[in-house]
């Protein structure tokens, strides 16, 4: 049990329209969606690079996770998210680890997927998510 590949990576951006003129424009990426989480008070964009995506985060509200993240750490990387097959055995075993998880039960994130992540204190301070498709 391990997973597949890096679905995604999360990038905390003051402007996405900015951030995708760099993507494009510099790297030559192609931007193919832009997707309100209302849930997570963000606006998303996705470019996709081999199998992996990067995932621009904006916030729609100072009081949201990206939001409070930019206030204290500015712009940048904001998490990783790898891609999993039964999400649900994942966060057992990590929370068997002694893993501190900040969703214990999977919720719906952009693209549909089925997302979890775990806390960054148990990670060397990175903000891990597993992400499953099961369309
Ligand atoms: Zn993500």
């Amino acid at each position: 049990m391990k997973p597949s590949h890096i679905e995604h990576i999360g990038i905390a951006v003051a402007s996405l329209e900015k951030a995708i003129s760099f993507y494009e424009g510099v790297l030559g990426l192609k931007c193919y969606k832009i997707e309100e989480v209302a849930d997570q008070k963000v606006r998303t964009a996705f470019l996709l690079v081999g199998e992996t995506k990067i995932e621009l985060l904006e916030s729609t509200d100072p009081e949201g996770p990206i939001g409070k993240f930019i206030e204290k750490r500015g712009e940048g990387i904001h998490h990783i998210a790898f891609a999993v097959e039964k999400i649900e055995a994942h966060l057992a075993h990590a929370e068997s680890e002694g893993v501190k998880l900040i969703d214990s039960v999977p919720r719906k994130g952009a693209e549909g997927l089925d997302i979890a992540f775990l806390h960054p204190k148990s990670a060397s301070g990175v903000l891990i998510e597993f992400c499953e498709d099961k369309k």
